[in-house]
């Protein structure tokens, strides 16, 4: 299967993620992960992205597109793939569908996490790291609101949006997860 996970800062997309991923047996493509490994590894995109991260702000589109079509030409991308944080902007999801026609693939689905904005901002500031601090949560949270949220209009006049309720414990937001892509398949 092919999905994407969409939902704002702290949502909790990397932990569902990484359940989804373990039981569908696909990999796990991170985008703000990628960016912070990039960064680690001190490579020139990583130099180059690192200060729009720590603002808050988005990296520039045509960056974060590359990384996403250099990692879905591995291998282990062959059989599907669970993308989280990307696309985050239209122009990103266009250019999604591009990479999509290239291979000859579709989208499964395109699963939002929505949690209230009050409940965003007390988990982000519990959470330890470098960019979760007050006026950099804020600006993400802006951030999503206009250039993201576009999205979940974007994917729903396409068919493929499945909307869940993401407060809760996690293991109720993972069942209401699995089972919205039990309804695209037979392999949860
Ligand atoms: P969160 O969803 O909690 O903000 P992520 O790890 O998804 O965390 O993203 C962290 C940061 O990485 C973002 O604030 C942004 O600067 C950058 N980033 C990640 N994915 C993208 C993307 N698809 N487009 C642009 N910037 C991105």
């Amino acid at each position: 299967m092919r999905i994407v996970l969409i939902g704002p800062p702290g949502a909790g997309k990397g932990t569902q993620a990484q359940r989804l991923v373990n039981d569908l047996h696909i990999p796990h493509l991170s985008t703000g992960e990628m960016l912070r490994s990039e960064r680690k590894a001190g490579t020139e995109l990583g130099l180059q992205t690192a200060q729009y991260m720590d603002r808050g702000q988005l990296v520039p589109d045509e960056l974060v597109v590359k990384i996403v079509d250099q990692r879905l030409q591995q291998q282990d991308c062959q059989n599907g793939y669970l993308l989280d944080g990307f696309p985050r902007t239209v122009p990103q999801a266009d250019a999604l569908n591009e990479l999509l026609q290239q291979r000859n693939t579709k989208l499964d689905l395109v699963l939002e996490l929505n949690v209230a904005e009050e409940e965003l901002i007390e988990r982000l500031l519990q959470r330890k790291r470098p960019d979760d601090n007050r006026e950099t949560i804020a600006e993400r949270l802006q951030v999503y609101q206009k250039q993201t949220s576009p999205l979940l209009e974007y994917y729903s006049a396409r068919g493929l949006l499945a909307s869940i309720l993401g407060q809760g414990a996690p293991d109720e937001v993972y069942e209401r997860l699995r089972e919205a892509v039990g309804q695209h398949s037979d392999r949860v």
